[in-house]
């Protein structure tokens, strides 16, 4: 049959459903992800390392909420968190202090001790601006560098050169801003430099050439939650930023409590100025933190500056550095977060084992059927790579693996119950246990002959 054909006899009313759906979300969706062709399917029922479409269809889950589900659908502990937090508190919003921000902050210190002072938001693109207004006001900066490939949210200014066309893009050492999205004014690139990932020199040459323009440079310092730095390379650029006054921003929004506990600049033992993290942190509900120097953070204290609330007549030219947001701190999301990160803490350590394990499980089963393969990744996360290249350093090198023959894969996987996020990362959780992965590379076994050969 026709690859098509086998899709949508299975997913009859998943079709139904995108119907409807097309009568009142563009393109039937809220988010234009990537979704399988000819049309996503519609979930409406999970359980633990697994979740449900609308015909019924059992599905392995590796999607795990874009990464912020590491314990897996629904975990007791942090279900009985958050019924304990509405039954005490008696609501599900202050908008006041409260006591769990101060619990959360001292947990994230634990693992991210350069997070000095901590700040929360509703999101990770909402930490990076955040994160971008307290660089510029402490430099009196107001230019931005970042990395091509790099994603840090729908900010205008960031929302360049990550997916950039190739002839637009460039050449590898001098990357250019090609913008990612249509409504984004045609100066939203002005304030943005490019930087190729570990490539230092070329950093150094083109920062020096903006130094007294740049606020800071931000990064994800693990590329796409995967691609990991040359073992100096973070090293170096922290010296290079320090030197030419420049903060240094780490985005680990991705990273942090999935590549490791302590993120990417555990690992390598870098201390940015600033950094921002999310997902896995907010127990998979809408969450940010921005954390870093205290001297940095300090600019957001209403203590400093004029109370910008406070009308007209009372302002002065010393104004506190905004930051507010109707759900900050939201008591619900940090009841789970912590509650989470309660779980984790004693079950991290299996989970990276298990993920590695499985990682050179299934290389194994590529080498069997004789097809190049390698994956790349770190902790509970990783992708699987179609190419020959023993190199994955940068964003261009992914684009020289074999995408047409992933695609055919990831859909064959999908049909046998395999759930990844196309383009193929692959978030575990804790509730991943041994035979979910067997069943997975049961089916990996079975649909590489059918479609790799
Ligand atoms: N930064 C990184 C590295 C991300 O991966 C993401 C989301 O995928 C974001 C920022 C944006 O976070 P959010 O989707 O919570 O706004």
């Amino acid at each position: 049959a026709h690859p098509d054909e086998v899709y949508t006899e299975r997913t009859v009313q998943s079709l139904a459903h995108m119907e409807r759906a097309r009568a009142v979300m563009p393109g039937g969706m809220t988010a234009n992800i990537k979704h399988y062709a000819p049309y996503p399917i519609t979930i409406n029922r999970a359980n633990g390392s697994k979740f449900y479409d609308v015909d019924g269809n059992e599905y392995i889950d590796y999607l795990m909420g874009y990464g912020a589900l590491i314990l897996g659908h629904a975990h007791p502990h942090v279900r009985d968190a958050i019924a304990r937090q509405i039954e005490e508190d008696g609501t599900w919003l202050f908008g006041t202090p409260h006591d769990r921000e101060v619990t959360m902050a001292t947990r994230i210190q634990k693992y991210f001790p350069s997070m000095e002072k901590i700040r929360y938001a509703n999101s990770g693109t909402e930490a990076n601006l955040l994160a971008m207004r307290l660089a510029m006001g402490y430099t009196k900066k107001y230019k931005i560098a970042k990395f091509e490939g790099h994603y840090h949210g729908a900010i205008d200014s960031l929302l360049l050169s990550i997916h950039p066309p190739k002839s637009d893009a460039g050449d590898q050492e001098d990357p250019q801003a090609v913008p990612d999205s249509g409504g984004m004014a045609p100066d939203a690139a002005d304030d943005t430099i490019i930087l190729p990932f570990n490539d230092i020199k070329s950093c150094a040459r083109i920062l020096e050439q903006h130094k007294d323009e740049l606020a800071a440079v931000i990064i994800e310092p693990m590329e796409g939650g995967v691609i990991a730095p040359k073992s100096q390379f973070l090293n170096q650029l922290r010296k290079l930023t320090k030197k030419l006054g420049v903060l240094l921003i780490f985005d680990e929004v991705k990273t942090a409590f999935r590549s490791s506990m302590d993120g990417v600049q555990g690992l390598y033992d870098v201390t940015p100025d600033l950094t921002t993290i999310g997902k896995v942190v907010g127990g998979g509900f809408p969450f940010g933190v921005v954390g870093g120097k205290s001297t940095i953070m300090e600019q957001s204290s209403p203590l400093h500056g004029t109370d910008i609330f406070a009308g007209e007549g009372s302002r002065t030219s010393q104004k506190a550095l905004f930051h507010s947001g109707t759900y900050n701190g939201h008591p619900l999301i940090l009841a789970a977060g912590i509650a989470t990160l309660d779980v984790l803490e004693q079950e991290y350590d299996a989970l990276a084992l298990r993920t590695d394990r499985f990682r050179e499980e299934l290389t194994r089963l590529f080498q069997k059927h004789g097809i190049p393969m390698k994956t790349v990744g770190s902790g509970a996360m990783f992708s699987v790579l179609l190419t020959e290249s023993q190199e994955i350093n940068h964003y261009r090198d992914l684009q020289m693996c074999d995408h047409d023959a992933r695609k055919k894969l990831d859909k064959a996987l999908f049909e046998a119950g395999v759930y990844t996020k196309p383009g193929n990362r692959y978030s575990l959780s804790v509730v991943h246990d041994d035979e979910v992965l067997a069943k997975t590379l049961e089916a990996y076994d079975r649909v590489i002959p059918e479609v790799l050969r």
